[in-house]
């Protein structure tokens, strides 16, 4: 029988709390981290298996702060609201969520999932039933009948895809509880959405501050936290004077919105890694050149004040945005802390602490997961590489030597059967308009250009 400790030695070692790297050992007992450094090499038991990790990193796992983990990649709001059968949905997860580890991903809030899966894939990992990282979840993401992102596409009432659309206060109150009841760790709120006819105003509050306080109160009586969905200065000052604990997106803040952001000790979540993929590869998918400029204007017009907050001490965790087309699972659960080293201005070490230590805030874990210390689960990466040189190198399966979670070392070298085309499933079925204009641009070598 394998002896139930395991010694990491030689690490260049980065425990996520923003400490410089340093060379030590981590000692493994069961699911958890039992000592670091000398301390972890004077208590090991002559017994315990020996790892030498000389030229390798070892950190904490990352902590994914905001990704939709049953969405399976969805190219827009069409296949989401259109396209997707429950049963199909939690069979794709049950997929989606063991890549996401595999990538060295160990944790994700998940705040609105389809057909309410979210508790049950929870359930499902958290019960050894299937395979994935430690899971915070959401339910519906609360409305008004104004909507959210998706404008006129959304009813009046009822619920639509990842949403459910309420009137009034006591409908609100009903939903809150209803989804307190199935288990949800978050609340989560479409504070502003946008309306495609008034898009130059950008987004629009959309609950009363009545509705908003009501909900905060009714969440917190029961020890459950709300994150809001806010883009736009005036949005996040509501938010957070209401009493949100989590602040998603946060962009276009103004100094006042800055202020009730430290104020009121929420935590923000940027989620701009989609943005930073359509902006900056957006052409391999032909994007069209406007929707680029949108997203690059909400990257740079909002990067300024995000540092700002960060060196007030704001925490600014890492999320993806990932389970759409332009942010696949698997793929980009480390692109977030490269938006935040190479938009925000944060070191690498910061960027880290961003995805780990403060990830364990939306995974609602604090002091339990995000760094390696002592009495901490053993949730790390050894890595092939050194991250505050090229922070890129996390984006790279290949050079992930161990993804551990709860002290298990995780099976990384399987191969997936090849997914083939589920019928009804996704939307873009032919690609762009075939005008004839296209087709004679294209065979004189032209770019197609966008859609
Ligand atoms: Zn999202």
């Amino acid at each position: 029988m394998e002896s139930a400790e395991l010694l990491i030695e030689n690490a260049n070692l980065i425990d996520g709390t923003g400490a410089a790297a340093r060379r030590a050992s981590v000692l493994v007992a069961g699911d958890k981290i039992q000592a670091v450094g000398a301390a972890a090499d004077a208590q090991a038991k002559p017994t315990a298996r020996r790892l030498d990790a000389s030229g390798l990193t070892l950190m904490p796992g990352i902590i994914d702060g905001h990704l939709h983990s049953t969405f399976d990649n969805a190219a827009g709001h069409d296949e989401l609201f259109y396209h997707r059968r429950p049963g199909m949905a939690a069979i794709t997860a049950v997929r989606n969520v063991r890549n996401i580890l595999t990538a060295g991903c160990t944790g994700f809030m998940d705040p609105d999932s389809l057909f309410d899966l979210g508790v049950d894939l929870k359930e499902a990992i958290n019960n050894g039933v299937i395979e994935g990282p430690r899971m915070a979840v959401g339910g519906y993401a609360l409305m008004t009948s104004v909507g959210g992102a998706a404008g006129r596409l959304m009813p009046d009432k009822g619920v639509m895809a990842y949403a459910v659309l309420l009137q009034g206060k006591d409908e609100i109150m009903a939903e809150v509880r209803r989804q307190i009841k199935i288990g949800c760790d978050w609340i989560k709120v479409h504070v502003t959405g946008s309306l495609a006819h008034r898009r130059s105003e950008g987004e629009m509050v959309t609950f009363t501050m009545d509705e908003l306080r009501t909900i905060c109160d009714l969440a917190h009586s029961f020890g459950v936290q709300v994150a809001g969905h806010c883009r736009g200065a005036h949005s996040i000052k509501v938010a957070c004077e209401a009493g949100f604990d989590q602040i998603i997106h946060g962009t276009f803040m103004d100094d006042e919105a800055l202020e009730a952001v430290v104020k009121h000790q929420a935590f923000l979540v940027p989620a701009l890694t989609f943005q930073a993929n359509l902006m900056e590869f957006g052409d391999a998918i032909h994007a069209s050149p406007g929707l680029q400029d949108i997203f690059r204007r909400e990257i740079e017009g909002s990067a300024q004040m995000l540092s700002k907050a960060y060196r007030a001490g704001v925490p600014l965790v890492c999320g993806t945005e990932s389970g759409f087309s332009v942010t696949p699972y698997g793929d980009w659960h480390y692109r977030e802390l490269e938006v935040f080293v190479k938009h925000l201005g944060l070191s690498p070490l910061e960027a880290i602490r961003c995805a780990t230590q403060y990830g364990a805030l939306a995974l609602r874990m604090k002091d339990k997961t995000g760094t390696i210390e002592a009495g901490r689960l053993a949730d790390m990466l050894l890595i092939d590489g050194d991250p505050v040189k090229d922070i890129t190198v996390l984006g790279r399966r290949e050079k992930l030597r161990m993804v551990m979670l709860g002290g298990k070392s995780i099976e990384l070298g399987r191969v997936e059967p090849e997914r083939g085309h589920l019928p009804e499933w996704r939307v873009h079925e032919f690609g762009n308009i075939l005008s004839k204009d296209l087709v004679s641009r294209t065979r004189a070598g032209q770019p197609a250009g966008g859609h």
